[in-house]
């Protein structure tokens, strides 16, 4: 870390400004370093860049490259973390944060509530290679704290969880957590660096996937693990370098552009969810608006004291079941029908088809992914507008 990260810089100053190497050209916009490896002076140099290498020495861009390293060191400032490794995906950070810490006959707590992925990684891959994974009601303290063991590694949660936008009380399930010893590792993609204040509140590692609101215009895939340096170095960075999840130097440029422009477009994305999810209330062919900024959302009040707004996706129960959510989706004008977030273009998904597709129908309905339930990204356009469509596609449904 160079000093820009220690400084008491606030998270708008340090988006813009955190990480910033310069080349001897003394270029204004980050330099973007599309080169796979590194030359060295001599055979002692290559050799002794093996044993140590020092904080702007490379090696292999799967290692580490300049440009990505100006990424991680910017995202690590913003979330208050020591340290942080980028990564190809978001799913390449959150399934190396769990496997390169886990070993069989380790014991695992979750959440239930996931994206289909992450639900993916930790009931099919890990329990293939002998973890044993317990899944809770995430919102339930008492089921955290009757769900952790001596022998309970690590607990994974999605702080506001995909689709079904359940806010989950960090500071509650950390200390159980850590009362056993386990690492917490979140999935902290709906709440956003702009309204996160993960690790001050008890969290050991947070995961992004940089595809949604950091580059935050629909380009490129990416995400990123930040943590103490200690867990970052000796435990992720041996992991992730020998096994090529990295991310690419072009995509940490796109990042680091994304990560200048956040906080605005996450704000003014966020301000315009609020705005959507009080006029949908009641509307005809909505029989149910979950957005935890809004007063009815079971959380709303932790949602506050843990982000301070209610975040950028906004979750619609459609009248009719999938007949009746597919109709207001097909008559949607401004939204465009896609299974991504985070972006300037808003996008409505139907999660029971798509991406929670792979559930059976009963571990659809126990997390509460009906028929009906849709799934609304805010994106940059006029908030006007965007009701307009909403209400216009749900008298349809
Ligand atoms: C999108 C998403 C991911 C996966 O990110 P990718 O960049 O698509 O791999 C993981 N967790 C959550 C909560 C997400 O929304």
């Amino acid at each position: 870390m160079t000093d820009s990260s220690q400084k008491n810089w606030s998270k708008r100053t340090r988006a813009v400004h955190a990480g910033t190497r310069r080349s001897q050209y003394g270029e204004l916009s980050e330099a973007m370093f599309l080169t796979q490896g590194f030359a060295y002076p001599t055979a002692e140099a290559a050799e002794q860049r093996f044993i140590s290498s020092g904080e702007d020495e490379y090696i292999y861009a799967r290692y580490g490259n300049p440009t990505v390293a100006m990424f991680e060191e910017r995202i690590a400032a913003l979330e208050g973390a020591e340290d942080a490794f980028a990564t190809a995906s978001g799913m390449a950070a959150v399934s190396a944060a769990l496997t390169s810490m886990l070993r069989a006959g380790d014991h695992v707590v979750s959440a239930r509530a996931l994206f289909g992925s992450c639900q993916y990684v930790l009931d099919e891959i890990l329990t293939r290679f002998g973890v044993e994974v317990t899944f809770v009601d995430g919102t339930d303290i008492d089921a955290w704290r009757g769900a952790v063991r001596p022998d309970t590694k690590a607990v994974f949660f999605e702080s506001v969880s995909n689709p079904t936008l359940e806010v989950i009380d960090i500071r509650a399930v950390s200390e159980i957590a850590h009362a056993v010893g386990a690492t917490v590792i979140c999935d902290n993609v709906f709440a956003t660096p702009t309204f996160s204040d993960a690790i001050a509140q008890g969290v050991d590692v947070v995961v992004y996937s940089a595809t949604k609101h950091i580059d935050g215009q629909g380009r490129c895939l990416g995400g990123v693990i930040l943590g103490t340096k200690a867990f970052i170095r000796k435990t992720v960075e041996p992991y992730l370098k020998h096994t090529g999840g990295a991310m690419s130097p072009f995509t940490a440029w796109v990042m680091l552009k994304g990560l200048e422009t956040m906080d605005l477009r996450v704000r003014a994305q966020a301000d315009s969810a609020q705005a959507i999810a009080e006029a949908l209330e009641g509307t005809p062919g909505a029989a149910r608006v979950v957005f935890p900024g809004l007063p009815s959302h079971p959380q709303h009040a932790l949602c506050q004291a843990q982000m301070g707004a209610g975040g950028t996706v906004i979750a619609v129960e459609a009248d009719g079941g999938q007949d009746g959510a597919f109709r207001a989706l097909n008559a949607l004008e401004i939204f465009t029908i896609s299974n991504n977030l985070g972006d300037a273009k808003s996008i409505a998904t139907h999660p029971a088809t798509t991406t929670h597709q792979r559930l059976t129908d009963a571990q659809r309905a126990e997390l509460g992914i009906t028929p009906g339930w849709l799934r609304l990204s805010i994106g940059l356009e006029g908030t006007d507008d965007l009701i307009a469509d909403l209400k216009g596609a749900l008298a349809r449904a």
